[in-house]
């Protein structure tokens, strides 16, 4: 079998596995943070960027008005997605490694960077979290501000770190709900709820129904930028990843699961409240992430 004839095999054959937050809540995560980043940090990302091999993808959704830099970094909140479904990359472990393509360190599609599923219940003693979210930002974070650091080993990391940032805050991608066998519900996708609310679907896994509240995931343009002035501009507490993660894993604790195996008005309104201030909360620390290093600086451009 041909790579592609495999993957479409398996697409065909395996549950889809979580994307977390859609597109349309990385790029809103994405366009709030942009509007946030300071000149020398918007330069610094810029050549980060177009440093990226899939950068010609991203200017593809660029219109003739708009900023080109700053559509690459709303379109590549979303690249750690997009290669799930891309043949030239591989699930490590199921697949044969496709080859290395110029500027990639590898073309593995890191699947369990998107999340870290702590037990709901807590359970003492085990079993522990799943997924390598936690630790992921930290090191992403530490590449791109590391002067040593190669401009490819950089310009890989930023599209991760703008869309982990993001996956941080949604709260079915830090915990797992366990049965009284403890068999675990895997951040929700193996527990499907009624959703007559959706305007197409009547039924959805309870992990994709979170995903899906930011908006549709072809949202774009004018309606990017209508849902982007809807999104709560408060101040989110102070800490980073760890306390990120605590916010998300105790909101999955307290609000992600329905009382009830059908979806209704008081939930859905509640949950999309929820995840309107998770997006505007990821998208200005992830200003403020980026903001701080010392890549904003400048200094970025002299790498090699
Ligand atoms: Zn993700």
């Amino acid at each position: 079998m041909t790579p592609v004839v495999r993957l479409l095999a398996l697409c065909l054959l395996l549950p889809l596995p979580a994307l977390a937050w859609n597109a349309a809540g990385h790029r809103l995560s994405a366009a709030l943070a942009w509007e946030r980043l300071d000149a020398p940090t918007r330069a610094a990302v810029g050549i980060l960027l177009r440093a990226h091999p899939d950068h010609p993808r991203w200017l593809t959704h660029a219109g003739r008005d708009d900023d080109p830099t700053r559509i690459a970094f709303i379109e590549a909140s979303t690249w750690p997605d997009d290669i799930r479904r891309d043949p030239r990359f591989y699930d490590a472990g199921r697949d044969t490694a496709t080859p290395t393509l110029p500027g990639f360190p590898d073309m593995e599609r890191r699947r369990r960077w998107h999340y870290v599923d702590r037990p709901l219940p807590p359970v003492a003693g085990g079993p522990l979290s799943t997924g390598e979210l936690d630790r992921r930002i930290g090191r992403l974070a530490a590449t791109l501000a590391d002067r040593r650091a190669s401009l490819q080993s950089r310009s890989y990391a930023l599209p991760w770190l703008i869309h982990l940032v993001a996956d941080a805050h949604q709260p079915l991608h830090t915990a797992s709900r366990l049965d009284a066998e403890g068999r675990s519900d895997e951040g929700g996708n193996a527990l499907t709820v009624a959703t007559p609310l959706h305007p197409r679907l009547g039924r959805m896994r309870l992990h994709a129904y979170w995903d899906d509240l930011p908006g549709p995931p072809w949202l774009r343009g004018s309606r990017l930028e209508a849902a982007l002035r809807a999104l709560e501009r408060q101040a989110p507490p102070p800490g980073g990843p760890e306390v990120w993660i605590e916010e998300s894993w105790q909101l999955a604790r307290d609000a992600a699961y329905p009382p009830a195996p059908e979806i209704d008005r008081a939930f859905d309104a509640r949950a999309r409240d929820i995840a309107r201030r998770r997006i505007a909360e990821a998208g200005r620390r992830l200003a403020d992430l980026l903001n701080g290093l010392p890549a904003g600086s400048g200094r970025v451009e002299r790498g090699h």
